[in-house]
């Protein structure tokens, strides 16, 4: 059955996936989201039998359906091969009484690279099938991993080229070294004087002027987004969901069909929206548990019902999850509405007026599979440290606001059910929080010397995103206020 997509703020037009992915964004500043979202149509058991590729095309061919057989598997090849440091692609590990379900052996080791990956290829496919002519310009808000993800999977690919924007000083130092050292002529890498809501907010912004997209078509330039708001970004997400379940069958964890819970450490809401998405495609989820850091106003929305970005900003060790407003959610408020796209314009405008709504009870009871709640910093390092000393496994400080926030569900709820973790970054990421959280003595090391420290205690070889930044000279250093972000861009794009 042909799936097709439309705005969460007007239901009249209609665009086919590989439509929705050449423009991003609605033209009225709407999410895409799928006329209905499929079932799965293989059995769990078939699922546990196959391997990730597998289970990727199987979930895509649902949503991307004017995508040939041929074209997936191609994107699906290209995606997910050594680029990964291991074959199964998604480990699912063990450790206390969760199962963490690593998303970080990609080339940029977040979780980020699950999707940027196989997007460019997705982009790729798409502009041919749609006859584009213009260059696609990939703009993109970075809180910092998806700006290194989306570099390394557009670097030197013809026909794109792409333009990240992150918080000048609101990113870990590993983040940013693997940013700037981002090599490719059609790659540039902007540092802008703000948080990461004003980089989604510059970017959000630039891709709606009409004016300038007019500008840009006659020069032979036109947007996109490597933002999670991209449908082809929460397609690949829905996939690990998928697949980890599929694995615990495979492996006798749990009995098909019994239901598990999903923790996922959440910002832009991006990572759980699609774990809601696998969970309405009939995959057995009980709880989707949403875990925040300081900047909890997801943890205020579920709680009360209302959503109020006006607040302070809080720099965390999880920086990738510094964020105030979720993109994603519109997603989820248009389905509680109802599917109605005036109601859901209407919160999204009370959102960037007043900077904030508030939902009905109505509304209010359809949220009944999430929780939510949040970790401090304290509570961050505390569980790092926990888990280190009592198996020997480290976890990135995104993760451990998830691990935290999942000791907090079960001291609330007394909920035995089986549990997966999504665990979002590498350590070695995050080297120097991770590893003052381990112990304070080693806060007098040296960035690299950090690195080969936690390699030994954690008995993990460093990645080689990691090597690579080591020596790299750096190559991008534009900084920019908030309100220049339009002229860099025009600047880049040699359009003056
Ligand atoms: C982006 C990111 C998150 C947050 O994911 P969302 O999809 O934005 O909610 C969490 N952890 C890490 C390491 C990330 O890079």
């Amino acid at each position: 059955m042909e799936v097709f997509y439309h705005s969460t703020r007007s239901s009249d037009a209609k665009v086919t996936a590989s439509q929705a992915i050449l423009k991003g964004l609605s033209e009225d500043g709407g999410l895409f989201v799928p006329d209905n979202i499929p079932v799965l149509d293989k059995t769990l058991k078939e699922l546990a039998a196959m391997d990730y590729k597998q289970v990727v095309y199987e979930v895509m061919k649902l949503y991307l359906t004017d995508f040939t057989e041929a074209e997936l598997k191609n994107c699906i090849d290209h995606a997910y091969d050594e680029k990964f440091d291991t074959d199964v692609i998604a480990p699912l590990v063990e450790a206390q009484d969760a199962y963490y379900l690593e998303l970080f052996h990609g080339a940029t080791i977040a979780f980020k690279d699950m999707a940027l990956s196989i997007l460019p290829h997705l982009m790729t496919t798409a502009a041919r099938k749609n006859r584009i002519k213009n260059e696609i310009v990939i703009l993109t808000a970075t809180s910092g991993d998806t700006g290194k993800a989306a570099l390394a999977g557009f670097a030197g690919v013809e026909g794109t080229r792409i333009i990240v924007f992150y918080p000048k000083n609101g990113v870990s130092p590993i983040q940013e070294k693997q940013m700037v050292t981002q090599k490719g002529d059609n790659t540039f890498v902007v540092g802008i004087h703000g948080n990461f809501d004003d980089a989604q907010t510059g970017v959000k912004k630039i891709f709606s002027d009409k004016a300038l997209a007019e500008e840009m078509d006659r020069k032979g330039y036109q947007f996109s987004s490597a933002n999670s708001i991209n449908i082809g970004r929460l397609v690949p997400q829905i996939c690990y969901y998928v697949y980890a379940y599929a694995k615990l069958c495979a492996e006798g964890k749990i009995t098909e069909g019994e239901k598990i819970n999903v923790v996922v450490p959440t910002g832009n809401f991006g990572n759980i929206l699609a774990a809601y998405y696998a969970k309405n495609m009939g995959l057995p989820i009980a709880k989707l548990i949403c875990a925040s850091n300081e900047n909890k106003v997801l943890f205020d929305f579920f709680s009360t019902g209302v959503y109020d970005r006006n607040r302070e900003f809080v720099l965390t060790s999880s920086p990738s999850m510094d964020i105030l407003i979720s993109s994603n959610l519109e997603r989820l408020i248009y389905r509680i509405a109802g599917n109605d796209a005036a109601r859901n314009k209407a919160f999204m405008a009370a959102l960037s007026g007043e900077g904030r709504y508030e939902i009905t009870g109505e509304m209010r009871s359809e949220l009944a599979d999430f929780y939510g709640n949040y970790a401090s910093e304290e509570e961050t390092a505390a569980i790092i440290r926990k888990i280190y000393e009592d198996c020997g496994y480290v976890i990135d400080t995104h993760t451990a606001v998830a691990s935290a926030v999942y000791e907090k569900y079960k001291a609330d709820t007394k909920d035995t059910t089986r549990t997966v973790i999504a665990s979002t970054a590498s350590p070695f990421k995050f080297t120097r929080s991770v590893m003052n959280a381990i112990d304070e003595k080693y806060d007098t090391m040296g960035d690299f010397e950090l690195v080969d420290e936690l390699s030994r205690i954690a008995n993990v070889k460093v990645p080689n995103a990691i090597e690579e930044i080591r020596t790299a000279p750096v190559v991008h250093d534009t900084q920019c206020d908030k309100d220049e972000m339009q002229a860099v861009v025009r600047a880049f794009l040699k359009m003056d």
